[in-house]
């Protein structure tokens, strides 16, 4: 199979990659603006005959006529679109990127993906994919009790949720119209290897290894449902795989913690692993709350545990280890800045016929 990945360059689209990669025999053609987040350490410790299964096109979701020859170039069996400007506070100062990418981008990729969906032969139309990688923050904002699952409302109150809420309806409307055959997953909040350190998480453990301030919006009472990133994918290829076009699937890692925990569980381990004169708890400072914060987020799983038989294996506590070992062990590419990455991506670089 050839499976076209849109947002490769970030943090789950690079997981992504290299799982399919190591894992199975398919192809994979990477389409990414690759902008201030990119993250090009995917390749490490890729063997060369897996290299050679990937390809990457430096593509902005907005530019449909080049969008259009490298989908119709590619020739792929499926697309996962992941590609999305992510962070809330960027979302929340600067909104119109997010609709460029999340909504006008989203627009052009359907479009580009039903004229070529248009095109194939009758088997080929039966089996293509387009799946739209979605979150849980769609749903809005939950109160102490209730789990978000496939029948939730939509509610987004941040510029990237409302964006993200735009791409879904999108999505289901090129199904509904023009019969292109979609798979929506909506996923709660992703940690582990590869994150940009602008997210909780990787933000936390960089500003504790540099002892800097450890900051904390408000009081760090709002939950979230934390999945760790190897579930996530295993989801992913689950839904991609097995399931029939038009399904949506809600995807959590049944791990509900606080903000304020998840700092207290990173400090914990790092009094451990690295120890200093103090706990590293002594860094934790509070700030002023972001904008229309959402209390919580949690998802009910069961429809994709009944259909597919995806549950999270990985514990919080297991994925939290590997990711700060994983941190530690690549301090300085962070402090370094990713440049000499980028020659390695530029290797794989596809090239249009007409180029
Ligand atoms: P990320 O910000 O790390 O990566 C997004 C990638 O998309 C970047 O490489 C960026 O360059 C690319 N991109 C953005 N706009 C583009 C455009 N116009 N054209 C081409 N490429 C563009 O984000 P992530 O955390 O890897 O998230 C990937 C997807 O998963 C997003 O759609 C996000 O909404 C969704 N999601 C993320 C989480 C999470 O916790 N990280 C949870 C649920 C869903």
């Amino acid at each position: 199979m050839i499976i076209l990945i849109t947002g490769g360059a970030g943090f789950i689209g690079a997981n992504l990659i290299k799982n399919l990669l190591e894992t199975t025999n398919h192809s994979v053609i990477n389409i990414d603006k690759v902008s201030y987040s990119f993250n090009l350490k995917l390749f490490d410790n890729l063997e060369q005959k897996q290299l050679q299964r990937y390809k990457f096109f430096k593509v902005n979701l907005c530019d449909f006529d080049y969008l259009s020859k490298v989908i119709s170039s590619s020739n792929p069996d499926c697309i996962m679109h992941l590609a999305a400007e992510s962070h809330v506070d960027k979302s929340i100062d600067d909104p119109s990127i997010f609709v460029d990418s999340n909504i006008v981008g989203t627009k052009n990729l359907l479009e580009a993906a039903r004229i070529f969906h248009k095109e194939l032969s009758p088997e080929k139309r039966e089996s293509f994919r387009f799946h739209h990688i979605s979150t849980d923050e769609v749903f809005g904002s939950l109160g102490n009790n209730g789990k978000f699952n496939e029948k939730s409302p939509y509610s987004p109150r941040s510029p990237y949720s409302a964006s993200k809420a735009a791409s879904d309806h999108l999505v289901r409307a090129w199904s509904y119209t023009y019969n292109l055959p979609i798979l929506i997953s909506n996923c709660s909040n992703n940690f582990g290897p590869l994150q940009y350190p602008e997210k909780l998480i990787p933000k936390v453990i960089l500003s504790a290894l540099n002892q800097n301030p450890i900051e904390i919006y408000g009081d760090g009472l709002n939950i979230r449902d934390w999945i760790y990133i190897e579930d996530h994918i295993d989801a992913l290829k689950k839904v991609l795989f097995s399931s029939k076009p038009g399904k949506t699937y809600c995807i959590g890692g049944s791990s509900e913690k606080s903000n304020l925990e998840v700092v207290k569980i990173i400090c914990n381990k790092l009094d451990i692993v690295r120890p200093i004169n103090s706990s590293y708890k002594k860094l934790i400072k509070f700030v002023k709350d972001r904008p229309g914060h959402d209390y919580r987020y949690a998802i009910d799983s069961n429809s994709i545990l009944n259909d597919l038989n995806w549950r999270p294996k990985i514990t919080f506590e297991e994925g939290i280890i590997k990711t700060i070992n994983w941190y530690i062990e690549n301090l300085d590419w962070f402090n370094e800045g990713n440049k000499k990455e980028i020659n390695l991506i530029t290797k794989r670089q596809g090239i249009l016929d007409d180029q």
